[in-house]
């Protein structure tokens, strides 16, 4: 592999219309990897954490500008090959197909532990790569924002007729996911108070607009929640403490929250969870010289945590797991009843994926935010019959302002995804944009992950751990077209408990790019209906024959 000058510098994303790669299609893959890396995007720039705990986009230093070099180099007739975020190879391909792929934190299923994977990290052989770290399509808090905010909606919906007003939703964890929770419920007229131990991540948050005020104390934190509900007023309060130790005084107390989550990093008990009782630096310490009463004190944390959970809902809460594998860490550490509350997905996510609707992200890779202003105007236009979508536009216009690359984030339905690739990359051709963008999309989709613990807990055919489909959705969008194909494991719910895969293409105005976004933007929700129907989903089925899915495509 050829090596490269970069050591101690941060680079950060070009931006313009100069390109340092041979084509658009690389250039594009190296913007989005050096994005995901921008200390402005990512948790822990230093580390090459992205997201998620441990979550990378490369597996070192070396690797990191391995890359750089490697896409710099790539002709439009070659695919690099990045083995758990290193570069291991390139090969000679077609134009038609992926210039990256990659596969990241794959273990055989026998092997697939945390001491197995931890072994091998530490040896160098392997990184985490969360869901959109490895396959760099991370965008920032924003990429989960609405996935989030249907969540809420939907919550709302079928509870409080249609507003989160006048209601508190108590929950954890203001990292690269998390926080896009105080402002979902702001925005669906809730007040939110969440609980983060980091004071750091707190500041970081105020600052980005995603929450609103900063407590110390429960006491206070519950009146000024209960104020300003009673009042109508939407609120986000961030409170300085461990979710474990709040949690347990809300169960034992006299107040109630309407909704209860949470969202610390327990997927990765010993890097992403502090336990109750351990402060940061505590926790630093005992990470590194003590692992073994590190995860014992988590054990004992979870359980108490978990637990609590359990007790708020009996007074009268709605409580769900928010994807992070919570219940599961608590079961093992011996709390039998932590499946008792339902995960998000199965209970408010999946009727989305049966109608074919889906999270998609794009990226514009000029680094100028009026190509993505002038997209949101062709959507509200074009899309105007669609609620949910001018609804959300007009939102993130008001509440979101760009870090890194300026990128947007949309569930769209089938219809809406296959005009996307086309209107995009018509506006890049007729010179509308100011460079290509490149489209991509989170892992949390129907057909992309398998993980029993959240996208298929509960599938009505017993499906969950079925893993074929996000290997069948990757394999076939390496095969139509795209840009970047990744497999993965463990992305959400921790090592052992999921396997995904990631797609990104890139529109640059080609009739060429205009073929492969048809494919692949069909593929995508095409398979998700596809694979619902296949479990029995009416809803599916409907959606499967209405669109004519059952011929080929
Ligand atoms: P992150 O590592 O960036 O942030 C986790 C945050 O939790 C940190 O700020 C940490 O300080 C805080 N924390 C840890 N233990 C705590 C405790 N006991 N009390 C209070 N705060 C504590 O992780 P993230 O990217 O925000 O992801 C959060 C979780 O959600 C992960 O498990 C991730 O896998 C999962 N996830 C959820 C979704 C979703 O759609 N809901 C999507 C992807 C990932």
């Amino acid at each position: 592999m050829r090596g490269g000058n970069h050591v101690g510098q941060t680079i950060l994303s070009p931006i313009g219309t100069d390109i340092s790669c041979k084509n658009w299609e690389t250039e594009a893959l190296l913007r989005l990897f050096l994005n995901s890396l921008d200390p402005r995007v990512a948790e822990n720039r230093q580390e090459l954490i992205v997201y998620g705990g441990r979550g990378k986009a490369a597996r070192n230093i070396e690797s990191m500008k391995a890359i750089i070099d490697e896409l710099r180099q790539l002709e439009s007739d070659q695919t690099l090959l990045i083995q758990s975020g290193k570069p291991v190879g390139i090969f000679r391909t077609f134009p038609f197909s992926p210039r990256v792929i990659s596969s990241s934190t794959m273990l055989v299923p026998k092997y697939a532990t945390d001491e197995v994977f931890s072994k091998l990290e530490s040896k160098g052989l392997m990184m985490y790569g969360q869901s959109t770290a490895a396959s760099w399509a991370y965008i920032g808090v924003q990429g989960i924002l609405q996935a989030t905010f249907e969540t809420m909606s939907e919550i709302a919906n079928r509870n409080f007729n249609g507003s989160l007003k006048g209601k508190v939703i108590l929950t954890s964890g203001l990292g690269g996911m998390g926080s896009a929770q105080p402002l979902s419920v702001t925005m669906n007229g809730g007040v939110c108070i969440v609980v983060e131990i980091d004071g750091s991540k707190i500041d970081k948050r105020l600052k980005n607009n995603y929450c609103d005020i900063k407590v110390d104390s429960l006491e206070e934190a519950i009146q000024l929640a209960k104020e300003a509900a009673e009042q109508g007023q939407s609120l986000s309060i961030a409170l300085e403490g461990n979710a474990a130790d709040v949690y347990a005084k809300v169960a034992e107390g006299e107040f109630t929250p309407d909704i209860a989550t949470d969202q610390t990093a327990a997927h990765d008990i010993l890097n992403g969870y502090i336990p109750s009782g351990v402060t940061l630096e505590q926790a630093i310490y005992l990470r590194r010289k003590r692992q073994k009463k590190y995860l014992e004190l988590a054990g004992k944390s979870l359980v108490a945590h978990v637990d609590a959970l359990v007790q708020i809902r009996k007074k009268g809460a709605i409580v769900f797991e928010y994807g992070n594998n919570l219940r599961g860490q608590a079961h093992n550490a011996g709390y039998k009843n932590a499946f008792s509350y339902p995960g998000f997905v199965s209970e408010y996510l999946r009727p989305l994926y049966c109608d074919g609707r889906g999270p998609c992200r794009w990226i514009a890779l000029s680094g100028n935010p009026g190509d993505i202003y002038k997209i949101d105007d062709v959507l509200l236009t074009k899309f105007n019959h669609d609620k949910r979508v001018s609804r959300w536009i007009q939102f993130v216009q008001e509440k979101i302002y760009f870090y890194g690359l300026p990128a947007r984030t949309c569930w769209l339905d089938f219809n809406e995804r296959r005009q996307l690739g086309n209107i995009i990359n018509n506006m890049v051709a007729n010179g509308e944009l100011s460079a290509p963008v490149a489209i991509t999309r989170d892992h949390s989709e129907g057909s992309t992950m398998a993980s029993p613990y959240r996208e298929t807990e509960g599938m009505l055919d017993g499906s969950d751990a079925v893993a074929d489909w996000p290997i069948l959705n990757g394999l076939l969008n390496a095969s139509a077209g795209s840009s970047m194909v990744s497999i993965q494991h463990g992305g959400g719910v921790g090592i052992g408990n999921s396997i995904h895969s990631g797609m990104t293409v890139v529109a640059d105005g080609s009739i060429d790019a205009a073929k492969k976004l048809s494919n692949l933007l069909t593929i995508d929700p095409g398979l998700n209906i596809i694979r619902h129907a296949d479990a029995g989903y009416e809803k599916a089925n409907q959606t499967l024959h209405r669109l004519q899915l059952n011929k080929p495509l």
